[in-house]
């Protein structure tokens, strides 16, 4: 019976680059993928950037460009690493997508009309320079309990202790360096306790969740006798986010908006790919609801179990959504027994093993050959990455070829008798499929690696290599080879979904493509051999040159203020004497992209751009922006709008040439920006 199975991958923040911790999810997620495939299944795998918060609003801030910016760039590099880790999504989306809102605030509809929502004055620490709150990360001071200097907004590390940032003695904004005031302002709340009874019967008894975490669940979230707290749905602006209809001037907190971009992802999958949205994720009153062949599997790291067990289902069944088949958590990353940390180089980044010349598969090998299917912690320890990929993969699989490929021009015409090897190994394919359905793809490759052993054994009995000097033995060197490619098919079919790359050859090999799982049940025979392509060793010179390539370069360069926020308290300059059209007419406005910026050693309040006006060449202006762009490289290839015929004007340093348009001034200069595609040159009307 064919599933339907949809499939998502936790959503990587748009804040950062894709490093070999997310590929622990991504590599789990996507050999389920494959392997279901192999199996017949349908499958749609999807994942997205998760856009929305402070930190993307913070981080646009810093570089003085927008938001929108920052999703384009890094929504194509994590797409870019992604596929270099031949990771299969079908699609890659991004939380703001417009159907991504459009499913937020329905959701948010129908909680609010279930009676669900309620609101209440929460009082938080405020930046009075930077006009946010403050989350809990954003503030740092004296722990109230042992007196250490310099501590987190939650919790400390020298002591240990856990408390609210409002308890911290001289606490400072890590955004401002400002005391942060206490301000009050209403936020919206989701009642959790309404859905207890929902949320007790789905995660301890609908299977959706594996043991050791329902059971965690209940014992940390669900107590007997203790209410599940409200949950705060919303942060006031400014937040980057969306806006809640019903709540003008408040967002939905992220963690809101990211799993709704789930079902955003594949509305926008759906509709640029014939689909349905309902045939995938139906809801109530569509056909498919209590339909058990259709099915959602979403793969999750630990540390967001509980938004996946307890908001998001609480979500989806109050405003009738069909609900997650099953939750695949997997542990956290540790690189030689520590976390990832930047300053011992295991801080890795997806580029980073790329460019060293690593070949991904390896990493996907040694990842799959980890995972075992439990939320246990996984180490990445690099000695034993090199040894076990060169043992396992290039001395025990691909051996079987690389011995055997050359020596003989096609296979048998019948497979010979190999004493029920193959027989054994194509027996071993449902306890194999067991594991992959069971994320233990650890379970599967040691089953694979034992039928690799005894298959090496028989090439070692009848040594191939000896019969080759023999003219007279030829027959049975064709049956010794015949029966080696095959059984080294056969692996090459069982461990398709963790290396493609590798039945793809095989498929080359022996011009036989794989392409589902029975095709291990079933020897090839007849066939010309094809060319023998090499799966290279692991050289440690380029592990250690990662590692290398990982650590910081230089010392860190001192962090840069924040440029102050867009100050909407402050009092609007008065409207200046009218003009006529004419007058408006006489300014000549252009598109400029700016080629170069740099600093004026005599004048710090002054940045020299050299801009491009298109077919009108280019100008040289002086432009007193510094203090809003303290590092004037970021201005390099923004297309700004200039005054164009203003006089050219004579200053100490040199001739400007024109005029930058900005709103405000000094460190509260914005630099206005057209939209996408206009070009340099362009007059504006
Ligand atoms: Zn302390």
């Amino acid at each position: 019976m064919p599933r339907r199975l949809l499939v998502t991958a936790a959503l990587p923040y748009v804040n950062g680059h894709i490093h070999i911790g997310h590929l622990v999810e991504h590599v789990m997620c996507d050999v389920w993928v494959r392997f279901q495939r192999l199996r017949g299944h349908q499958v749609a795998f999807l994942c997205a950037d998760d856009v929305h918060g402070t930190a993307t609003m913070i981080a646009a801030r810093k570089r003085g460009i927008s938001e929108s910016q920052i999703i384009r760039e890094m929504g194509a590099a994590h797409v870019r690493d992604f596929q270099a880790f031949a990771i299969a999504h079908d699609f890659y989306g991004s939380t703001d997508s417009p159907r991504a809102k459009a499913f937020v605030e329905d959701i948010w509809r129908r909680l609010v009309q279930a009676g669900h929502v309620n609101r209440k004055s929460v009082t938080q620490l405020f930046d009075p320079v930077q006009g946010c709150f403050l989350a809990d990360r954003f503030v740092k001071g004296t722990c109230p309990k042992c007196g250490a200097a310099d501590q987190n907004g939650d919790s400390c590390d020298k002591c240990g202790a856990t408390y609210a940032p409002t308890d911290l003695k001289d606490a400072r904004s890590t955004l401002s360096g400002a005391v942060p005031e206490l301000r009050s302002a209403e936020h919206c709340f989701v009642r959790l306790e309404d859905l207890r009874g929902f949320l007790e019967e789905w995660t301890q008894r609908s299977g959706a969740l594996a043991g050791p975490i329902a059971r965690w669940v209940k014992g940390a979230f669900l107590v007997d006798g203790e209410p599940l707290r409200d949950w705060d749905v919303s942060r006031p602006a400014p937040y980057f986010g969306f806006e809640i209809p019903d709540a003008p001037g408040n967002y939905f907190y992220v963690w809101v908006d990211a799993p709704v971009g789930y079902i955003g992802a594949l509305a926008d999958w759906c509709a640029t790919n014939g689909q349905e949205r309902a045939a995938w994720w139906p809801r109530r009153d569509e056909p498919g609801y209590a339909d058990p062949s259709v099915e959602i599997h979403h793969c999750i790291g630990k540390d967001i179990t509980y938004f996946h067990t307890l908001f998001w289902p609480a979500m989806l069944q109050a405003a009738d959504w069909k609900l997650p088949t099953r939750i695949h958590i997997h542990g956290w990353l540790t690189v030689n027994g520590d976390k990832m940390s930047k300053s011992t180089g295991t801080f890795i980044n997806a580029s980073t093993y790329i460019d060293s010349g690593l070949d991904p598969a390896h990493l996907r090998y040694y990842f799959a050959a980890k995972l075992n299917g439990s939320a246990d912690d996984l180490d990445l320890n690099l000695d034993e990455f090199v040894a076990k990929v060169n043992s396992d993969i290039v001395g025990k699989v691909v051996n079987l070829a690389s011995r055997t490929a050359k020596f003989v021009p096609t296979l048998a015409a019948t497979y010979p008798d190999d004493g029920g090897l193959f027989a054994a190994a194509a027996a071993e394919s449902e306890a194999i499929a067991a594991c992959y359905e069971a994320d233990d793809s650890a379970g599967a490759i040691r089953r694979i690696m034992a039928l690799a052993d005894r298959a090496n054994e028989f090439v070692e009995r009848v040594a191939p290599w000896t019969l080759k000097k023999d003219p007279a033995k030829a027959a049975e060197l064709e049956r010794a080879c015949t029966i080696s490619l095959n059984l080294f098919r056969q692996l090459c079919v069982y461990l398709a979904p963790v290396l493609p790359g590798l039945a793809e050859s095989c498929g080359r090999l022996l011009g036989c493509p794989i392409t589902t799982w029975t095709d291990a049940q079933t020897p090839v025979t007849g066939a010309t051999i094809g060319p023998f392509e090499r799966f290279d060793r692991i050289d440690p010179a380029k592990v250690a040159a990662m590692v290398e390539a990982s650590r910081p370069t230089d010392t860190p360069p001192a962090p840069s203020p924040l440029p102050p926020p867009p100050s909407p308290a402050t009092p609007s300059e008065p409207l200046a004497p009218e003009v006529t059209f004419d007058d408006f007419a006489k300014l000549d406005l252009r598109v400029a992209e700016v080629l170069t910026a740099e600093e004026v050693p005599k004048a710090k309040k002054i940045v020299k751009l050299r801009v491009s006006l298109g077919s009108l060449g280019e100008r040289t202006i002086f432009a007193g922006i510094k203090a809003a762009f303290p590092e004037v490289a970021v201005l390099v290839g923004r297309r700004i709008v200039v005054v164009a015929n203003l006089a050219p004007r004579q200053m100490s340093f040199g001739t400007s040439e024109g005029m930058v348009i900005a709103a405000g001034e000094g460190s509260s200069a914005f630099l206005l920006t057209p939209d996408a595609g206009a070009q340099p040159g362009m007059r504006i009307h």
